[in-house]
Parts: C-alpha cells; structure tokens; sequence
C-alpha cells in the first residue's frame, strides 16, 4: 500500500485533517474527522475496556503471578513543575540542535560527526569535514572530504586526517571551518540551540518565568503524582494498576510521517505497582498481554513485532524494556517504528517524588546534588511507601509501565486495514475494490442501512430499522445511488455489515445483512437483528 493512498482516503472521507487547514496546516497538529473520532474512541475504549473495565482481579489472568487490581485516573495537563524537575523530564528532555544555512537541513548536535582533513600540503587545521554515518564513518568522511576538495578516489592517499572522528559538539561554538554533512561549502551550521521538548506557558495573568509550567509530555507523572491519593482513598492493594488516557505534548523537533510523530498526541499509560520481589514476572506478564491486545485487534503477522531492548538502550533505572513495534507503510523496508514501550521502572518514580531528582551511583540511584549539597531538585517530602499490612512490610512499589500512543495506535489500524481487492459490482463484473478491514470493535460506523429502491414502503421500513439500530450501534443510514455504490462507500470506511431492505421484506420481514469481507449476503428476521449484529460485532 502507498501511504499517499491512505492519507487521501483519510482526508477525503473525514478521518484525518491537517489542523487550522484554512490557514495553510500547522506542523505537527492533526485534528480527526466525523469517522476518525468514532476510530479513535473506539481505539481508546477498546484499551480501557480491556485493561480496566473488563479485567476481573478475582481471577489469576494467563500468564501473571498473581490476581491484581486495576483502577482510573483523569489529571490535568499543566502540573506543579516541580514535577518534571524531579521526573528528569526539565534535564533531560532538550535536544541541541544545528541548521545548515546551505542545505536548511537541522541536524542534532551530538549526532553530527567528523575529522579535520586537508590536502597535501594544504594549510592547517584543515577543514571539518562531517556525516551522520555511524556505521562506517571514516568510508562516508572519505567521500565527503573527496567531494570537497574536487578529489577522485584515487587521489584517497593525498588527504591528510588529523585527530580522530568526534562529534562537532567537542569543537565549542567556532563552526567557521565546518562542513556541514550534505554542504558544499563550509562554515553554514549555525550556533547549537536549545530546543525544549516540552511546551512551555504561564500561570496567571501576570505570570513571570517563576509562574512557568509545562504542558505534559506524558501522562504518567500525574499518575505518580497520585499514588497516596489512590492508595487512600480506594482499597486497592499492591499488585495494582493505575490507568490513564490524555493528551500529552512534545515539541518535536521534526514531526513528520502522518500522525506518527505529532506535537500533540494522545497516550495510553498503565503505572503498574507491585512488590520489589515479583517486578520481573510482572514486567514479562505486561509486555506480554500488551503484545497480545494488539494482535487481538488485528495486527498479527510480521509487520507487528516485540524488540526487546539491548542493556546500552535502558534507561538508567530500568531493568527491562521492550517496544512492541509496527512496520509503518512510510518507514524504509526492514523498519519498524514504535507503538508502544513497556518498561520495568523499578522504585525509580516514587522515589523521585519522595527524595528528590535521582541519578545513578554505582549500581544504585541517589539524590543528584548542587556543589553546596542541596537537592538539585527536591521532592515533595511526602511519604510514598506502601505499607502491607498483612505481611507488615513497608516498602516503595516497583513500577511497570506500558506506555502506548492512541494515535500511532489509530494509524497503525489504519494501515492494516487499507486493502485492495476486487468485487463483482451489480452487473457481476469484477472491479477494484478498496476497503478498511477493521477489527468489528474498531470500526467506526458498524452497520449501514439501505432501502434497496426509494419507492414500495421500503424507506419506511429500513428508516424505522435504523431508528431500531442505532439505540445500540453506530449506524448509518442511505439512500442514496445504486445500492452497488453504497456498498462501496461503507466498504471504503470499512463498515462491517450492510443491512439491506427490498421487496421481500415487504414480504415476510427479513433483510439481507451483508459481510464487508466475505461479501456474503444472509436472510435475516428484522426483529433478530440487535441480537445478530451484536453477535456478529463480538
Ligand atoms: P519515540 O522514540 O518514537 O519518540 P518515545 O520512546 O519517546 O517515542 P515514549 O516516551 O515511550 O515514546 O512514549 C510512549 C508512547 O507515546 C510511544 O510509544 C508512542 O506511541 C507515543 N508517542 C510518543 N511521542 C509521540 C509523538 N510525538 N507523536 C505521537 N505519539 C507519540
């Protein structure tokens, strides 16, 4: 499938649009349609039914240690921004970035390495030649440095390297004798900038930088945040988890790939709580089950798959992580990208909510301090242990988190449902057809209604029909063109039945109920129809 085809059809039949259109789109801001709103709730129920709703913890599910607990939360976007002091999100989450004036390419700093080269009795320092190659770096240098002294292969024995391959963020601030990967001349890259992640904005209206906060990057933190607060107020009982659906924000440096990589995004985050002693089996119990609902879905076969993450990949507290990825139609072929990292987070969060910004020491993890041995950011004091009052153990919950997108999910849905496959149209003569195979529960309009012809008391039948219907689906009703047509436009936004009324039903009351995919068309009483589309939907 050409993802061009999808992002046209997404537009054309309302899924998906580019945010403030009319004003020429905003990078990185995308806003669903009447059919990509239904797509996407029914992407976050079917995760919140799954995860929360349904879960029974009386039962020892598949798979896990042992019974647990599952419960909600809603927090807020903007939070104290002491938050994310202690979270690392402030620390860590810029990037410094680099702009070619040349080739307007933006480059991250550190990624940007390189040589000083010269020719043959050419002055020194020579000239920084650079590249983001990091398999064979010094083959793409050679190339570069080639290229730009107007060199052949050849000639390879005449260059001169000094020093070794270092990124140009060892050079300071003077980028005057640098080439720019992709540049023909030297000394285009601009200055390193800063480039915060996370939105920032002001609190009241005559906020001043002391009044700033930050739109969340992610929703996990307000989850932390409220652990006592649960923990108080209901009586749920390590083993549990917390699960939470909202937006989040990244100021992405370069959003790009449909929704993929957007600037404001929706998540879906379990915090799961459980005793220091059993995290690793809950880890492999939750990398697991979230791996299952996605196949559940509808994602099976290889271009869904689970990456376990290499020991150099980890987060500094966590001691497992995996991601569970879709080979998107737009990445390189062999590419996956993420939809989802679940990670074994250890005591890493609470204790940061408790003792203030951790950093690792040795093989444990301690308060990072000022010179003067001050917090360099303090936590909140409060306690956040658990205790256990059946064993009479207190101690911090370790974390697993099963962070997922709403909107990488939805796209890649999407994608996987984007097929081609040919149809007899009325005539019985085989064409082209395009259609979004969605999984029942995904699809936005679960079955359509038709009256075959606008005349002989079918539209008044098929009309009460709809009226009967769509107290408990979403239903569509139309009569409009050839019947062969409408079959079509529902196959197209991936309908799973169609319900036609024709001259029989005037007859003896049954209507035909037709499948999206097999194209088979069954006899069914209208009074059984709740009862057999409910089945049919699972
Ligand atoms: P990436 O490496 O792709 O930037 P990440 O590892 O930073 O992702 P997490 O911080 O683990 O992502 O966030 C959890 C989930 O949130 C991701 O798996 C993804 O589904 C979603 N997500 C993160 N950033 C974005 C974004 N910019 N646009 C859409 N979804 C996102």
């Amino acid at each position: 499938m050409q993802m061009e085809q999808l992002v046209a059809l997404c537009k054309r039949r309302g899924f998906l649009f580019q945010s403030s259109e009319i004003y020429g789109g905003l990078n990185g801001f995308w806003d669903y349609g009447p059919l990509g709103v239904l797509l996407k709730r029914n992407v976050k129920d079917a995760w919140w039914n799954d995860m929360v709703m349904a879960h029974n913890e009386l039962v020892v599910p598949s798979g896990a240690p042992s019974t647990y607990e599952m419960t909600g939360l809603d927090c807020t976007i903007i939070m104290h921004p002491q938050i994310w002091k202690c979270s690392g999100h402030y620390d860590l989450f810029h990037d410094y970035m680099v702009d070619c004036r040349e080739t307007k390419k933006r480059y991250r700093y550190d990624h940007v390495l390189g040589r000083f080269v010269n020719r043959a009795g050419g002055r020194t320092p020579g000239i920084f030649v650079t590249t983001l190659e990091t398999g064979n770096t010094q083959a793409a240098l050679d190339e570069a440095a080639l290229k730009f002294f107007g060199l052949r292969k050849k000639d390879l024995e005449t260059l001169q390297w000094e020093g070794g391959i270092r990124s140009i963020s060892t050079l300071g601030k003077d980028f005057s004798n640098v080439l720019g990967p992709d540049a023909k001349t030297h000394g285009t890259l601009t200055e390193p900038r800063e480039f915060n992640l996370m939105f920032k904005t002001v609190i009241g209206a005559l906020g001043s930088d002391e009044d700033a906060s930050f739109l969340r990057p992610e929703t996990a933190q307000g989850i932390f945040a409220n652990f006592k607060n649960v923990c108080d107020s209901t009586r749920v009982r390590v083993p549990f988890g917390i699960a939470q659906v909202g937006k989040s924000f990244r100021n992405e440096i370069t959003p790009r790939n449909f929704t993929f990589r957007s600037r404001e995004f929706e998540q879906m985050e379990i915090e799961f709580f459980c005793h220091p002693s059993q995290s690793a089996q809950w880890y492999t119990y939750w990398r697991d089950r979230r791996f299952a609902w996605y196949t559940e879905m509808g994602l099976a076969g290889e271009r869904l798959r689970m990456r376990e993450h290499d020991a150099d990949e980890m987060s500094h507290y966590s001691c497992g992580t995996a991601d569970i990825e879709y080979q998107f139609p737009f990445l390189p072929p062999g590419e996956f990208g993420e939809l989802e990292g679940i990670a074994h987070r250890g005591d890493f969060d609470l204790r940061s909510h408790m003792e203030g910004k951790l950093v690792k020491e040795g093989d444990g993890l301690v308060v990072e301090r000022l010179p003067n041995g001050q917090p360099k950011h303090r936590g909140s004091g409060k306690d956040l242990t658990y205790y256990d009052d059946l064993t009479k153990e207190r101690f911090v919950p370790h974390v697993i988190e099963p962070s997922a997108g709403a909107d990488r999910a939805t796209l890649a849905f999407l994608c996987e449902a984007y097929q081609v496959d040919t149809a007899p149209d009325e005539k019985g003569q085989p064409q082209e057809r395009v259609s979004l195979k969605f999984h029942p529960r995904l699809a936005p309009i679960k079955a359509a209604v038709f009256p075959l012809v606008k005349k002989d008391g079918m539209p008044e039948i098929a009309s009460e029909i709809y009226g009967e219907l769509k107290k408990h689906f979403s239903v569509f009703y139309d009569d409009k063109s050839a019947v062969g047509r409408r079959y079509r436009r529902q196959d197209e936004i991936g309908t799973p039945f169609c319900i036609t009324v024709d001259g029989q039903t005037v007859q003896d009351g049954t209507v035909t109920i037709r499948d999206r995919d097999t194209l088979k068309q069954e006899r069914v009483s209208r009074d059984e129809l709740v009862k057999e589309l409910g089945q049919r939907l699972g």
